[in-house]
């Protein structure tokens, strides 16, 4: 099924009418404007030009048949297609670095061949999804701002090949998405990424019983915890929270064991540090646990005290 961009929301809110009933299974096709409701096409185009009430927009919300609160949606990211060009915005006050900016400023960069153009840069492909997320319970989030029901995560590890995990917090679970972008680091350091129009192939499927914390990504190689949070600190910190728990119940590891392994080969990183709430996320190489099916059950784990002999060697 196809949705259009004739159904747009700029808040994720139990209350919205659904663009469509979809079965837990199914492949859909989301089509999106890019976060400035497609207005800026020239570099005349400047961000004090722009309609903030008409930002980003977000295609939807599909209300998916059997998904009930408590409930997990999967949400399989398969592809996503952009347009040729796309927009990059400065302007005073906007992001990290917003009180040194002098003059607002539009760059448009061309999408050709897999490589963006910006100026006299060629930048790879890294297409991602800025906007996506399911209805929080009780009042609505705009879609400018992300929590724990997903939203504007601006976070790089969304997208095609990765499976994400939104929680369903109302009947339906109203997931609406939009915000591509056709490159952007982490961090997103002036707030924008190269901000484009497009269309997302996914496979929406509803999950009961599980204990997968959300939002959370996984892909063919790596566990991925996300969080949101009024500081990059806290953010930080329940993504952390977020990812010992889910070791703890999947490889039955004790939470001081989850902890230091996070600390030795968890990798943190800021998804954006620009927006209304922070984002952040952790991640964890699943090849890691390879072995656990390989260890003979009676095989001790070496103690300090074995190691001693060995240390006047090293
Ligand atoms: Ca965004
Ligand atoms: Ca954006």
């Amino acid at each position: 099924m196809r949705i259009t961009t004739d159904h747009v929301i700029f808040e994720m809110n139990a209350n919205n009418q659904p663009a469509a009933l979809v079965k837990s299974g199914e492949r859909l096709v989301f089509e999106t404007l890019d976060c400035f409701s497609n207005t800026v096409k020239r570099p005349e185009d400047v961000v004090s030009s722009i309609d903030f009430s008409k930002v980003n927009p977000a295609t939807g919300p599909v209300f998916v048949e059997g998904a009930e609160v408590g409930d997990i949606l999967k949400v399989t990211i398969h592809e996503i297609n952009l347009a040729d060009y796309g927009a990059i915005i400065t302007a005073p006050g906007l992001g990290v670095l917003g009180h040194e900016v002098e003059q607002e400023e539009t760059v448009i960069c061309q999408v050709v061949n897999g490589e963006v153009r910006y100026r006299d840069f060629t930048l790879p492909l890294r297409k991602m999804i800025g906007v996506i997320g399911t209805a929080p319970a009780g009042e609505g989030v705009n879609t400018g701002t992300p929590g724990d029901h997903g939203g504007n995560m601006d976070t790089t590890a969304i997208t095609e090949g990765a499976t994400l995990y939104l929680p369903v917090n109302v009947p339906g679970a109203l997931l609406a998405l939009g915000d591509l972008h056709a490159t952007m680091g982490d961090g997103e350091v002036v707030g924008a990424g190269l901000e484009i129009p497009g269309e997302v192939h996914l496979d929406v499927e509803v999950i009961k019983d599980s204990h997968i914390p959300t939002p959370f990504v996984e892909t063919a190689d790596r566990y991925i915890a996300i969080a949101s949070d009024e500081t990059l600190d806290a953010a930080v910190e329940r993504a952390t929270k977020n990812l010992t728990t889910f070791i703890e119940k999947e490889y039955l590891q004790t939470f001081n064991s989850t902890i230091m392994l996070l600390s030795l080969a968890g990798d943190v990183s800021v998804s954006q540090a620009v927006n209304p709430n922070k984002t952040a996320r952790i991640a964890l190489n699943k090849n890691i646990f390879d072995h656990l099916k390989e260890i003979p059950a009676e095989k001790d784990t070496p103690v300090m005290s074995d190691l001693d002999d060995h240390v006047a060697e090293i």
